[in-house]
């Protein structure tokens, strides 16, 4: 048998909730899943637990363990086509192909996610307005239903549950393996430039510039300054570089630190907070600067410093991660960041993004075209969730959405108001699976076999 009961429980990157699975089910071989229908408890796959809240989360149910299915199973090296089992991590996939000239077509933040959360999330990345999200580059991918049934999905094969897995958030069904189409690349360098911008509307301003002229970009923002001018920060935008002089493989790899013990509560504050915005906005010397940098401080600063996350103490934290779409971004955006300040709670990283038109293949993928925002806050008790609750009436208000990929708290009613397709989704879902998230928003009760 391939399984065997693991003692360390999944835990979410925010650790809020912290909850137990009734059991942990390792799987090691695609051929040796556990007979899912008879587990006395719903079901849940569980990649690398960066999702921030409780969508991989699934209290007294089953977690399956899929972080060691993680063989490549083909590499078509002159089309860029790879095929690989859901638990190898971008990282592992970066390792292979950037030297051969490739590179993963849409990533998010972190290379430590599993191919199956990425597909699981339709996760976005610094390029959505020119390449849409991760599941646009999914070629097809094999489904573990729990009636037995393994089913090859594409967009032309099983369509529907193609459609309902990409963003599914793992509910639909395990996914085995996955094959995607990469990007090629000259070498492993970002050509990029960082702009300062002291207003939101200085930031749309140098969003619409640059867009045409850029594959990626994102911004680190303050939003702690007040004012008409809402925040400040430094946008960063680049594309990959386009010489043939460079190395095609990076060298002299800088060892990631790390956060060795939970920060006590009281470390983060607005005070911190404010004098970290101070420092970062200023490190910037001039208003624009132009560089040539490897792809991995570009893509993903905060994979140099393991375990981040304890620097919000054992509590733990909620991301808010929101879409406004861009007719009412402006009133949205006042909104939420002046019942921020109010509140009093710092967001230590804040991102400000703009989503594009590509349409995603999810029923439930979350990227749709409006500005973005990702905000951290140490979760502070009632305090903390009645602040999201605010957030998400204005969010709602304004016809936009919450990341289901990092929360832990929404309501049935706002979820159901953000993902209109939740009803027609709901009929892919797989009889035996749930999850936490999923038992809050749409008020089912599945933990126990029916
Ligand atoms: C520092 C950081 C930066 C981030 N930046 C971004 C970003 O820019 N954009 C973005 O979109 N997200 C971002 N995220 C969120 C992250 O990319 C997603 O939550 C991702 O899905 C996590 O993948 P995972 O392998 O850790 O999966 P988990 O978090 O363990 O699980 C995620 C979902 O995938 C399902 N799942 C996992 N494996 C399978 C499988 N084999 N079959 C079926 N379902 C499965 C789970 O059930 C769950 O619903 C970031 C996270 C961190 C920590």
């Amino acid at each position: 048998m391939s399984t065997e009961t693991k003692t360390q429980q999944p835990q979410s990157w925010g650790r809020y909730p912290a909850v137990k699975s009734a059991r942990v089910e390792e799987v090691f071989w695609r051929s040796e899943l556990p007979d899912l229908a008879q587990l006395e408890r719903s079901v849940l796959p569980f990649g690398y637990g960066r999702s921030y809240g409780d969508s991989c989360l699934n209290e007294g149910g089953v977690s399956l363990d899929m972080s060691h299915l993680r063989r490549f199973i083909s590499f078509d090296e002159e089309e860029g086509i790879l095929c690989c089992e859901a638990g190898v991590s971008l990282a592992e996939i970066l390792e292979v192909i950037v030297p051969r000239g490739w590179f993963i077509p849409v990533s998010p933040g972190t290379k430590f996610v599993s191919v199956g959360g990425a597909i699981a999330n339709d996760v976005h990345g610094k390029n959505h307005h020119k390449a849409g999200t991760f599941g646009c580059h999914v070629l097809r991918f094999k489904l573990l239903r729990s009636n037995g049934e393994r089913l090859v999905c594409s967009p032309e094969e099983n369509t529907e549950l193609f459609q309902a897995t990409i963003g599914g958030l793992g509910l639909t069904g395990v996914i085995l393996w996955a094959e995607i189409r990469l990007k090629p690349i000259v070498n492993p360098y970002i050509d990029m430039e960082s702009i300062q911008f002291s207003s939101l509307s200085e930031f749309v301003q140098i969003s619409a510039d640059t867009d045409k002229k850029y594959e990626y970009s994102m911004s680190w923002v303050d939003i702690l300054i007040g004012g008409d001018a809402l925040c400040r920060g430094l946008f960063m935008c680049g594309n990959n570089d386009q010489s043939r002089q460079r190395p095609k493989q990076l060298t002299g790899k800088k060892l990631p630190l790390a956060v060795p013990f939970d920060f006590p509560s009281f470390a983060l504050n607005t005070f911190t907070v404010k004098s970290f915005n101070e420092l970062i906005f200023h490190t910037q010397l001039r208003k624009h600067i132009h560089k040539v940098v490897p792809y991995e401080p570009f893509f993903y600063p905060l994979d140099f410093i393991h375990n981040w996350n304890r620097m919000y103490g054992k509590r733990g934290f909620l991301q808010y991660q929101f879409v406004v779409p861009f007719e009412d971004g402006f009133g949205a955006m006042r909104a939420i960041l002046g019942r921020i300040r109010r509140s009093g709670e710092g967001s230590f990283l804040t991102v400000l993004k703009t989503f594009g038109a590509v349409q995603s293949p999810g029923m439930l993928s979350f990227p749709r075209p409006g500005i973005t925002l990702a905000l951290d806050f140490a979760y502070g008790g009632q305090k903390t969730l009645r602040l999201l609750d605010d957030l998400d009436k204005i969010v709602r208000e304004s016809g936009g959405a919450v990341y289901p990929a990092k929360d832990a708290r929404m309501s049935a009613e706002n979820f159901q108001a953000f993902f209109p397709r939740w009803e027609e989704f709901s009929r892919y879902v797989d009889p035996h699976f749930s999850s936490s998230f999923w038992r809050r928003v749409s008020h089912s009760e599945k933990l126990v076999r029916v």
